[in-house]
């Protein structure tokens, strides 16, 4: 992905803030141990509702990023089935490679990045999870999410050539070359077209800088990125001091004050156009590191209500979906 700057497409300064609402909708699995092809779960999903609730009541149709595991049991999905055909939730396809056949390449962290899989592995596996996807929800999926931030060079070809018209897999700020992923840390907040011809559109997780040296954040958490040895402590250190900060739109370890820090910022810099996020599996305590009980869940809910609140009264925001947006962008 290159010359992305030039084509960067913004909202008019005066239109009201639009927010996209995206659940990475996937198995549970222990989150600190390796990857694994078997040995998930999927007892989350029975949560959903609680979710779907909460956004309804704001009039938000949120968009359920679904992987393999995920489409290919069907019977745990009948309400998500429900929603969608309703209009009421829009679907995604998200790849968690080493879940999804064929399974040809050996399991670990550098592959489970789709983007550093051979390309005719990349779209081999992409293509299982568009047809089964299509399969068990009844429509093809135009939206398009690699599991962990883990686009490559071949994405975009494949993500076209199968029918993908949007793409969610960027996370400004994201920086996984430590552990052998791409370094998101050059793109900005804001979408933008790429892929042949410029037919598909970027619509980035919405993360970012908070804090005194948040001007130069990007370059400057690659140097502290860089010296592994001091790396955690100097993090530490600026973020305790309120010197720099990485924040994702999202509940899952961010309290609302710094949602909505992060959000100010990122309107004050011209972003119109936002995506709040979280995990399926932080749904049920014990399966994220987010979410470890009943009391963790109800304040998770509770910062999603109240950065919801926030965003319709305070800032006059409304709620979108990613084909809404497209729209508006066009
Ligand atoms: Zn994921």
């Amino acid at each position: 992905m290159t010359d992305f700057e030039r084509c960067v497409l913004r909202l008019p300064a005066t239109a009201a803030p639009a927010l996209m609402v995206v659940i990475d909708t996937e198995e549970e699995f222990d989150w600190s141990r390796p990857f694994a092809r078997s040995g998930y779960s999927l007892e989350a999903l029975a949560e959903l509702g609680r979710a779907q609730e909460l956004f309804e009541e704001f009039g938000i149709v949120p968009v359920y990023a679904v992987d393999y595991p995920v489409a290919d049991n069907p019977d745990r999905t009948e309400a998500l089935r429900g929603w969608v055909a309703a209009g009421r939730a829009v679907l995604a396809a998200q790849l968690h490679g080493w879940v999804t056949p064929p399974f040809d390449e050996p399991v670990s962290r550098t592959n489970s990045y789709q983007g550093n899989l051979p390309p005719a592995l990349e779209r081999a596996k992409l293509e299982a999870l568009v047809a089964r996807v299509t399969d068990s929800f009844g429509i093809q999926p135009v939206i398009h999410k690699a599991g962990r931030y883990g686009i490559g060079p071949a994405t975009p070809g494949i993500i076209a050539d199968l029918g993908f018209e949007i793409d969610l897999s960027i996370c400004p700020s994201f920086d996984g070359r430590r552990d052998g992923g791409p370094d998101h840390t050059r793109y900005l907040a804001d979408p933008f077209r790429f892929g042949p011809g410029g037919r598909l559109l970027e619509l980035p997780s919405t993360a970012g800088y908070c804090g005194m040296l948040s001007p130069i954040g990007n370059p400057l958490h690659g140097v502290v990125a860089s010296a592994p040895l001091e790396r955690a402590r100097l993090k530490a250190a600026f973020s305790r001091l309120g010197l720099l900060e990485r924040i994702r739109l999202s509940p899952e370890g961010h309290p609302l004050s710094d949602l909505k820090r992060l959000t100010r910022k990122l309107l004050v810099n011209g972003t119109r156009v936002l995506t709040f996020s979280f995990h399926s599996p932080s749904l049920r305590p014990g399966c994220t590191p987010y979410v470890k009980d009943e009391s963790d869940r109800a304040r998770l809910l509770r910062t999603c209500r109240d950065y919801f609140q926030f965003f319709r009264d305070e800032l006059g925001g409304r709620f979108a979906t990613p084909l809404e947006v497209r729209d508006a962008l066009s």
